[in-house]
């Protein structure tokens, strides 16, 4: 039998996936890392997947139920959108997501959290969630979040795995162990809900201007490299008895 690239390296470098289940009384929050249009949505813009894509809808679907459990029962949700000022490139990557318009905005199936008053919006111009969340007056919009609403398991999904999601995670863990984030003690990253983008090498070997960056592989080393310093991966998530994934 001749294994895949991607059926050898989850062989070397196995992720045990868990199945989490946050204990009624433990406080839970929700973290969408750019679900947005330019990153998402087909044909959006230079970021955008070119045809649909398995992975990406997968990852709307389940972070668009995930919302709802959330905000039915008024838990609070964060969501980053990756907004740039025209003009002001983000090295190494083309134009994308500049404010104001579509490509900086939620996905169809996410667009009507902007109304919900449990969800905070966050516009953020860098791939980590947590640096851009540092305001003017230096203070920091996500760690405030976390502590007025005393989150004690913060879960996490969004695109990319490899990149935006994982800068995140890494920040975030690193703010918990040196104690900034008050009681937090999990950061749960559930896997069906994070995605990333596909550029295989076939189509990099032509391209000197970008890195090759397969699908799978990359979502798996996103993943193993979050476990690496302390999230939680999850296959499944639920809530007290109440099952929701
Ligand atoms: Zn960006």
């Amino acid at each position: 039998m001749v294994l895949t690239t991607v059926e050898i390296l989850k062989k070397e470098i196995p992720i045990e996936e868990e199945s989490v289940v946050v204990p009624e009384g433990v406080k839970v929050g929700l973290v969408f890392v750019d679900i947005i249009n330019g990153f998402c949505t087909v044909g959006a813009g230079n970021l955008a997947p070119r045809e649909p894509n398995r992975q990406i809808s997968q990852m709307i679907d389940e972070s668009a139920k995930l919302a709802k459990v959330f905000c039915n029962n008024k838990w609070p949700v964060l969501a980053f959108l990756d907004s740039h000022q025209p003009g002001k490139l983000e090295h190494p990557y083309p134009p994308h997501c500049i404010t104001g318009t579509d490509e900086s905005k939620l996905v169809p199936a996410l667009s009507w959290l902007e109304e919900e008053p449990n969800v905070t919006i966050r516009h953020k111009d860098c791939y980590d969630g947590f640096i851009g969340s540092i305001q003017e007056d230096g203070s920091n919009a996500f760690v405030d979040w976390m502590k007025s609403n005393e989150i004690q398991t913060l879960l996490v999904t969004g695109i990319c795995t490899d990149i935006c999601v994982l800068d995140f995670v890494c920040s975030t863990l690193s703010a918990r162990n040196r104690g900034f984030l008050g009681p937090l003690e999990d950061v749960v990253v559930y896997s069906k809900g994070c995605a990333t983008f596909d550029f295989p090498a076939s189509l990099a070997i032509n391209n000197k201007d970008h890195l090759a960056h397969p699908q799978e592989l990359m979502h798996h080393i996103g993943l193993y490299m979050a476990k690496g310093r302390g999230a939680k991966i999850a296959r499944e998530v639920s809530f007290n008895a109440f099952k929701n994934m």
